[in-house]
């Protein structure tokens, strides 16, 4: 069975073709010759998701999927969330994202945020939604220099950590693209 991975993010491929079962080959967007770039218009991950999953179905008919992820901080009102990559603006900078959320933060107590995927899958049969979620706080400075994005700032609950002070195998066994990414697996146990 082929599967297409709506990205051609390098980590992310190699990321998903090690958990996926041999029988799958895990297809990138240069492997269909796909070069367009799909507008993320959505306002949710949900929607993100789909628009990517579908524009490709749509170009290649072969059964695929597509991810979408941000971060939710619970004081406002759940920012940065499908605008996290670029929160602070053109271009997408991770140190002016994080600048800018520990700033809105400054006079909130409530530091609690999760990190949330939502994986869209679609084929001629289904079209499916997965979603994965980590909880955690934001601390109050950058902490470690492992991962991307807000990783400096985010403590898993349960963590004296962040996500950037783990080793790679250490975020992914709670991370929450790994959780979306295992339901969909699971599912494909069923297919
Ligand atoms: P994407 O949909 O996976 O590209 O994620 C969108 C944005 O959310 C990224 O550019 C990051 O700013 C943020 N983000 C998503 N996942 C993570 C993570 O695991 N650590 C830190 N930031 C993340």
């Amino acid at each position: 069975m082929e599967i297409v991975f709506a990205s051609n993010n390098h980590n992310k491929l190699k990321e998903i073709q090690m958990l996926v079962p041999k029988k799958i080959k895990v297809l990138s967007l240069n492997d269909i010759q796909f070069f367009e770039e799909i507008e993320e218009t959505g306002d949710t991950l949900e929607e993100n998701a789909a628009i990517k999953a579908r524009a490709i179905f749509e170009f290649c008919q072969l059964p695929c999927f597509a991810d979408d992820s941000g971060l939710m901080v619970e004081a406002i009102n759940g920012q940065p969330g499908v605008k996290s990559a670029r929160y602070a603006g053109e271009p997408a900078d991770n140190n002016k994202n994080m600048l800018k959320l520990l700033k809105a933060l400054d006079s909130f107590t409530n530091r609690n945020a999760k990190f949330q995927t939502v994986i869209c899958y679609k084929s001629t049969t289904h079209e499916v939604y997965f979603n994965g979620e980590v909880s955690g706080e934001i601390i109050s400075e950058m902490r470690g220099e492992k991962g991307f994005g807000y990783d400096p700032i985010f403590m898993p609950f349960g963590y004296q950590f962040t996500f950037a002070q783990m080793s790679q195998e250490e975020k992914n066994k709670i991370s929450h693209r790994k959780k979306a990414i295992a339901k969909m697996l699971t599912f494909f146990d069923t297919l």
